[in-house]
């Protein structure tokens, strides 16, 4: 067991209870302490350190991160990008300030390294949509997408000018079936097999052929804890790398489920989350993470979809 004290700040959310319960095999129940604002979270009961924390509040995340003699942060507390199109002020102040809170603290306690995700939201409509590299136009068009890039530089800034050892992931949409979705553009993947399962039929909010790039979490906890792992030398990029499995549409995602359930079928009546799936890239080029630290995922749809049939 490695002698890290990890604190995990969203612990409740979809990527935080899987995150969470992976880093407390890795490193010891007792050397996670998650937290969040909101109860804890039902498959985090028992297994480790819970403490009620709201990330805005730095002098308590400051008192927090002394007392447990914190040497590892990852923040995953966010306004996700449906959710934060509803209310534009409310999700930069959150989303920026949460970060710069645990970038200042970090620098101020020489934290040993912070990891913090960024998106595919980053990107625009004027960036290239097939196999997006990893540096190009970057022009985002949600306040999430804002909040994603603007806090890509800080890590960069805070890694070049303070030493701060902060590492990031540009994840796409992420299917798990532990925890819900927090009110994303890609949740309809999710959402799509609980309703296959319980009512054989599903209205999507995306168009049958709207193509974004997704992953399964085993996959994305994995990338998390090898990043996170990789020796510092290797990590040549310090915004955030893209990162990619793999990339499908409604109706594909359709037409793999109704291999498992052959009375399924789909319907579509595209939202407001539409365009928002529109500015996005289809697939993204993650070769630099592939060559840097040995990205290779394992989840291809048809492997993820029996998964999922089968766990939910
Ligand atoms: P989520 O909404 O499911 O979870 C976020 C958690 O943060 C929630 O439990 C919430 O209660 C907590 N939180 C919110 N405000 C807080 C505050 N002020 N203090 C403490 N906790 C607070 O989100 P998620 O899907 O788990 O995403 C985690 C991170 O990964 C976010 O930065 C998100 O932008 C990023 N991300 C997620 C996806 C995805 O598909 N899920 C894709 C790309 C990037």
């Amino acid at each position: 067991m490695k002698k890290d004290k990890i604190l995990v700040i969203g612990a409740c959310g979809q990527i935080g209870v899987e995150l969470t319960l992976a880093l407390r095999k890795m490193y010891g129940d007792a050397n996670v302490l998650a937290s969040d604002l909101r109860e804890e979270h039902e498959l985090l009961k028992g297994t480790g350190p819970y403490v009620s924390l709201d990330v805005m509040n730095k002098e308590m995340l400051h008192v927090l991160v002394i007392r447990h003699n914190i040497t590892q942060i990852y923040l995953l507390a966010a306004i996700l990008s449906a959710t934060g199109e509803k209310n534009p002020l409310l999700a930069w102040h959150i989303n920026m300030q949460s970060l710069l809170n645990v970038l200042d603290i970090a620098k101020e306690e020489n934290i040993d390294k912070v990891y913090w995700p960024s998106s595919i939201a980053v990107f625009g409509p004027n960036s290239p949509m097939m196999e997006t590299p990893q540096h190009t136009i970057i022009e985002p068009t949600t306040i999430y997408g804002i909040s994603k890039f603007a806090g890509e530089r800080w890590c960069e800034y805070y890694n070049h000018r303070y030493g701060v050892d902060v590492r990031s992931l540009r994840y796409p949409g992420l299917i798990s079936y532990k925890s819900a979705p927090g009110g994303g553009t890609t949740d309809y993947a999710v959402e799509i097999f609980h309703e296959a399962k319980e009512r054989q039929e599903y209205t999507s909010f995306l168009s049958e052929d709207t193509y974004l790039p997704m992953m399964y979490m085993p996959d994305a906890i994995r990338a998390t804890i090898e990043l996170m792992e990789a020796d510092a030398s290797k990590i040549t990029v310090r915004s955030a790398y893209n990162l990619s499995g793999m990339s499908f549409s409604p109706k594909e995602i359709a037409a793999e489920i109704k291999k498992h359930i052959p009375d399924f079928t789909i319907s579509y009546e595209p939202d407001y989350r539409q365009q928002i799936a529109d500015g996005w890239p289809n697939s993204m080029d993650d070769s630099r993470a592939r060559a840097d630290w040995g990205w290779k995922h394992e989840y291809d749809l048809a492997k993820m979809t029996a998964d999922m049939l089968q766990n939910i």
